[in-house]
């Protein structure tokens, strides 16, 4: 049977993209390839806010008591090796009945599964068809993975997703943030439209850019033209920055006004408004 690293599995609100305001289930999967340590940061300034915290990790018992953080990325504990012990490998049978523990009828019904992270498509492709295969998981019918866009599918993930969403007509949703410079990632290694429009031969694609600035729109700008010339087909979303209120707040509206001047969608994080963006929200 096979296992995945969980670093959360919570019920609550998806607060981003296409499916803003449905009950979601999320499966946070431990890894991610990047850092993000630009997020909230100067041009060229890199968060120490999850180092301060790995260094006083002895503190804290529970993934959930450890302090949420402004700067970087605000699931640190989801790829920082110092967490690591915080996140249980659980088999596809733990997840499953945890999750028919806390959906509120015991089963799927109009909630909808977010797979995220860290980056979800980074090392567990092989483990998540046990998991979807599992009898109570046989009622979901629509699954986003919340990727940063930069791992290809394999191609048995591929076949395997392409039956599973033919079978009773299943949606399967990429939500791609890919990571502008805004993020402390280099572009070459952050923007990659192959991968991304190989997603879309498997289900619906969008991208989920995370700005604050002019300058961050204009990275914004640069990587939608090369998206679209490699073939890209879907929506783009501008989403504000900020894992917590008082960042969140300054730039919200500036940011769905540069997402309307271009005709692109906006993205809420309505996690932020709502839960205080806590961990398990
Ligand atoms: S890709 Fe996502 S999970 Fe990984 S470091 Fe960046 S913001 Fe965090």
């Amino acid at each position: 049977m096979s296992k995945i690293k969980v670093a959360e599995l919570f019920y609550s609100i998806q607060g981003e993209g296409r499916y803003m305001g449905v009950p979601s289930v999320f499966l946070r999967t431990f890894g991610c390839n990047f850092r993000c340590a630009g997020f909230g940061m100067p041009r060229g300034e890199l968060s120490t806010e999850a180092e301060d915290v790995s260094e006083v990790v002895h503190l804290y018992n529970k993934y959930e008591e450890l302090p949420l953080v402004s700067t970087g990325c605000d699931s640190y504990a989801s790829w920082h090796p110092s967490f690591k012990e915080l996140s249980p490998m659980l088999t596809s049978d733990a997840i499953a009945d945890r999750i028919s523990e806390i959906i509120p009828f015991g089963d799927w019904k109009d909630e909808h599964l977010v797979i995220t992270g860290g980056e979800p498509l980074l090392g567990w492709q092989r483990a998540y068809p046990d998991l979807l295969d599992h009898p109570k998981m046989q009622n979901l019918k629509e699954i986003t993975f919340e990727t940063n866009g930069t791992q290809q599918l394999t191609q048995d993930f591929k076949n395997y997703l392409t039956e599973w969403a033919r079978w009773k007509n299943r949606e399967i949703t990429f939500s791609v943030s890919a990571k502008l410079p805004a993020s402390g990632e280099a572009w070459e290694e952050a923007i990659k439209p192959e991968i991304v429009c190989d997603y879309e031969q498997v289900g619906t694609a969008y991208l989920k850019l995370v700005v604050a600035t002019e300058e961050d729109v204009k990275d914004a700008e640069r990587a939608v033209e090369q998206y679209r010339a490699a073939g890209f087909k879907g929506h783009i979303y501008l989403m504000p920055v900020g894992g917590v209120e008082s960042v969140y707040n300054l730039n919200a509206k500036s940011v769905a006004l540069a997402a309307m001047k271009r005709g692109w969608r906006y993205s809420d994080r309505l996690q932020v408004p709502l839960f205080k963006n806590e961990w398990g929200t």
